[in-house]
């Protein structure tokens, strides 16, 4: 996209966003009428997801020529989710530990969460399990990607061993990959209406900007605490930018446009093909791209881990429950493992904290507290999510070179 283009398409989606909001705002549940334009939107992004990241997989793997390189270009991308993820837990720990929003919350807002357990009944072993599946025509129909992406790897790595009877299939997908970032070039011009549509169906739908305050203020030092640690959180990753991948804010604007759809959507999958055509732009090799993101947007979740964080401490807290540090400990490892299980679909946080309650023993309906806001908090945290993702891309195109320098022959 022209660079003229895209500094004019990121100027009206900003133009949306607010637009969305005041007019959600303002109008309340008549904006709902205009729900339909958002999941257009919506459903058109998810359209892209599964030819986009097969191919980009499976494209991205084999331009790295080598073999060798892919482990340690694993490693870089596993180390650098892990890190960030830890990091993510540990701010959120710290901001609710020193902010203690659950103190004095009255609990008559626990809502019936049965169904939510129901579905949350899920182990370390589950998304161990979760990576391999028995049947890929399955998981891509109920969009299960980390299986897919897996899958790609393994596709990808096969292909480069077989010299010239894998080069068309290598070739295909190349182009495949292509044709669907050419797609989301074209998807992006409707970003800004899609987005307005989102946003402002989405606060009309929660009863306009009244009720939406009312809300807001029942837990409103939760909001807070959780809005606190993402911007630290922020932040602390823009400092990596700077100081690990060394890039500013050239990049945080060409990202910018990836960052609001993030807002809108409430979804890193959905995001994503926008994530790796805003990474393109900014100029971050195609390699660290087709790598970094497609497996970021399901598995790192900074904003998801710090979120888990802060709402387990934050139920411990209202129902006067004291956790000891070991208790903690239990919620820094669960929130992370629950961070990379949740998909990156709107509130899967929000099911897959039942691992992270479960571990400390405190109560489900807990979450009860967390509903009405929940919505609002995710929006946020999605776009930590992709945030983080982007920067990985960063880094890892800031550590390629030195792997070319050491796998050569
Ligand atoms: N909505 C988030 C995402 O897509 C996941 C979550 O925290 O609920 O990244």
């Amino acid at each position: 996209m022209p660079h003229k283009h895209a500094i004019m398409l990121l100027v009206a989606i900003i133009v949306a966003v607010i637009a969305g909001g005041l007019m959600g705002w303002v109008y309340g549940p008549a904006m709902m009428a205009v729900e339909w334009l958002g999941k257009l939107f919506l459903n058109g992004l998810k359209m892209l997801i599964l030819p986009l990241i097969v191919a980009a997989v499976v494209s991205g793997v084999a331009s790295l020529g080598d073999i060798r390189k892919l482990g340690r270009i694993g490693a870089i991308t596993v180390g650098y989710f892990l890190a960030t993820t830890a990091l993510a837990v540990t701010v959120g720990l710290v901001v609710v530990n020193l902010i203690k929003p659950g103190e004095g919350v009255i609990l008559g807002a626990a809502a019936d969460v049965e169904s939510l357990a129901a579905k949350g009944e899920v182990g370390v072993s589950d998304i161990l399990l979760s990576l391999v599946s028995p049947n890929l025509v399955a998981s891509a129909a109920e969009m299960d990607l980390l299986p897919l992406i897996l899958f790609s790897i393994l596709l990808s790595a096969a292909l480069t061993t077989l010299g010239k009877t894998g080069e068309p299939v290598i070739g295909f997908f190349n182009g495949l990959n292509e044709a669907m970032m050419k797609l989301v070039t074209w998807f992006m011009y409707f970003a800004p209406l899609g987005i307005f549509a989102l946003i402002a169906a989405r606060l009309g739908r929660a009863g306009g900007g009244d009720a939406f305050i009312a809300e807001l203020t029942a837990v409103g030092m939760h909001v807070l605490t959780v809005l606190t640690g993402l911007g630290i959180h922020t932040a602390l990753l823009i400092l990596i930018l700077m100081v690990v991948a060394r890039r500013g804010i050239g990049f945080i604007i060409d990202m910018l446009r990836a960052l609001l759809t993030a807002f809108g959507t409430a979804s890193s999958s959905a995001t994503l093909p926008l994530t790796m055509e805003c990474a393109t732009e900014a100029g971050v090799d195609q390699r660290a791209v087709r790598f970094v993101i497609p497996l970021g947007s399901t598995v790192n979740m900074n904003g998801t881990a710090l979120y888990e964080a802060c709402a387990a401490l934050f139920i411990a807290q209202a129902y006067g429950i004291d956790l000891s540090l070991g208790a903690q400990v239990i919620v820094f490892l669960t929130a992370t493992l629950a961070a990379i299980g949740a998909a990156g679909i709107p509130e899967a946080g929000l099911v897959t904290m039942v691992i992270v309650l479960k571990a400390v023993g405190l109560p489900l309906e807990g979450i009860g507290l967390l509903l009405s806001v929940d919505w609002f908090l995710d929006r946020f945290r999605t776009t930590v999510n992709v945030w983080g993702d982007a920067v990985g891309a960063a880094v890892l195109h800031r550590f390629l070179p030195a792997i070319n320098r050491e796998t050569r022959p």
